[in-house]
């Protein structure tokens, strides 16, 4: 689909938030030039509840203004009527929470966007404050539209956020390749034809790349950065590594908004209490919100457990002395070897048959969710028991060594060569088609038939019989083990033409060889 056809599908599904009629009304009636101050304090204060919540916001800590507001009145005039109408909208989203619906956890996502919206109250405020009530609701819907594609497109997201997850792929990115629009894109879309003003709908369109804003409005341009710098910040709560997001959302802040070092302090310092209170204000449930430096104090303390328990394992090491931090960095390789040496087959250095189905396991699966082609190719020595009955059974291992050696020269770097088990060996060959992959399996049945097999002064030729099975995951979605049996299958038909063949195996139960 594209980008327009996915709005359009949104636009007729049941998936929208849903605006107040106050909010409505009020951004119909500010769109107007005739529109007064009264007509907005009048209108608002038909909503008693709501007119009662404006005020808490209005006389909280946050604006200390000397004498208390009483009226909508006095609030329109003394913050004025973009500052209103970014209340009322505000208050019009964070609605009490509603509950779950098994596709969207609607408390995480709306507790998120509070923390960006008061992040992006609190920046806008050290800039100015007259803009602060907008950036906070920039902020609060910045990522509506991941609320309305993952309601819209339940299971495609549920790929989005596996992506994000496992391959950290960057999200509009993967919207896009995955369902056709971005969350940044179908937000404002969305908003604009709410009727809210390029003002709102710009910086929801830009937050994720403020530098995309090319428009003149200085006031657009600022707002898009504080909105981008808010869903910086909160990233922090959802990073493993939140140090590198402080420090980048510290940079950032610097170059984009020139922030002084010590409003930057006293704003990563607070800004955790002033969501818990925003919360109240807003009647709106959420888990108490931790400190940015008790984040970044819970990361270090789970860092530093690792550390200790590598410690006590090498204890010996450590004894004679070895300075701790070449002790760390020499656990660290000596770790990543124990990985590889769990996932590599000691006779041959191929990997082994458990890395080799969890890499085909992972790459269904990535087939899948990007609908390209995958190939498996078995690969059996010919009569190699005899060899083995000939030359003996280390003659036999050395050329399993060497038979791998030929093979791994012939295949691509992202192309997985594996030792299935005994005399046979498995290729997994990600987006490649059919054609292709018969075309990879010939090319080794040619190398290792004229490949010279030296041992122990003379040489042998040894054959291989190739099975070769290809499939769209997406299309056809069979499974790991059918795949394997299919490419078996087709094995098993070489060995009975006459072995040093590949045959690929045909859906349509018609066997073709070479
Ligand atoms: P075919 O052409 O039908 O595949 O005949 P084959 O003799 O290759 O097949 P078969 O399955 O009858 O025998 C496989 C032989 O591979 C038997 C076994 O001793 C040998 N083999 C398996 N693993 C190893 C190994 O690690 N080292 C050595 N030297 N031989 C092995
Ligand atoms: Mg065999
Ligand atoms: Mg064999």
């Amino acid at each position: 689909m594209n980008k327009e056809a996915v709005l359009k599908t949104v636009l007729q599904l049941d998936v929208l938030p849903t605006l107040s009629p106050v909010a409505s009304r009020l951004i119909t009636i500010t769109a107007r030039e005739d529109t007064t101050i009264s007509d907005i304090a009048e209108l608002v204060s038909k909503d008693i509840s709501l007119s009662a919540k404006i005020l808490k916001v209005v006389n909280s800590a946050f604006y200390s203004f000397p004498q208390s507001i009483v009226t909508i009145q006095q609030a329109t005039s003394i913050l004025g009527t973009n500052a209103v109408r970014s209340l009322v909208l505000s208050f019009s989203f964070l609605q009490p929470s509603r509950s779950d619906d098994g596709n969207f956890n609607y408390a995480r996502f709306w507790q998120q966007s509070l923390t960006e919206a008061v992040a992006a109250r609190r920046l806008m405020a050290a800039i100015d404050k007259d803009a602060a009530e907008e950036a906070f609701v920039a902020g609060l819907l910045q990522n509506l539209g991941v609320l309305i594609l993952a309601r819209a497109f339940p299971d495609q997201y549920r790929q989005v956020e596996q992506a994000i997850e496992e391959e950290g792929s960057n999200r509009c990115q993967a919207e896009n390749d995955l369902i056709g629009a971005d969350h940044a894109y179908i937000g404002s879309e969305v908003t604009r034809g709410w009727g809210f003003p390029d003002a709102l709908v710009l910086p929801l369109r830009h937050h994720d790349e403020p530098a995309g804003y090319d428009g003149s409005d200085a006031n657009i341009k600022r707002l898009c950065q504080v909105v981008y710098l808010s869903g910086l910040l909160s990233r922090v709560y959802r990073s493993k590594a939140p140090e590198a997001i402080v420090a980048r959302f510290h940079d950032q802040a610097q170059q984009l908004l020139g922030l002084e070092e010590r409003v930057l302090k006293d704003f990563l310092d607070t800004v955790h209490s002033e969501v818990n209170q925003t919360a109240d204000y807003f009647e709106f449930s959420i888990c108490e919100q931790k400190s940015i430096a008790e984040i970044l104090q819970i990361a270090n303390a789970e860092l530093s457990v690792l550390n200790l328990s590598y410690e006590e394992m090498n204890r010996a090491l450590v004894e004679k002395s070895v300075k701790l931090e070449l002790l760390t960095a020499e656990l660290e390789k000596k770790n990543r070897q124990l990985e590889l040496l769990a996932n590599i087959d000691g006779l041959t250095q191929a990997y082994n048959h458990r890395y080799f189905q969890n890499f085909l396991d992972q790459e269904i699966n990535r087939s899948r969710r990007y609908s390209r082609s995958l190939a498996l190719v078995l690969a059996d020595i010919d009569h190699f028991k005899q060899l083995n009955d000939t030359f003996g059974h280390q003659v036999g291992d050395e050329m399993l060594r060497q038979f791998c050696e030929v093979c791994r020269n012939e295949l691509r770097e992202y192309d997985l060569f594996a030792r299935y088990g005994g005399e046979e060996f498995a290729l997994v060959l990600p987006e490649t088609v059919i054609e292709e992959a018969e075309a990879v399996a010939e090319k080794l049945r040619l190398a290792i038939a004229r490949h010279n097999f030296e041992h122990e002064r003379q040489s042998s030729h040894i054959t291989a019989s190739f099975g070769v099975f290809a499939m769209m995951p997406a299309e056809e979605p069979y499974t790991k083990n059918e795949m394997i049996s299919f490419a078996d299958q087709a094995m098993f038909q070489a060995k009975k033409k006459g072995r040093n063949q590949v045959v690929v195996f045909s859906s349509k139960k018609k066997w073709f060889g070479r």
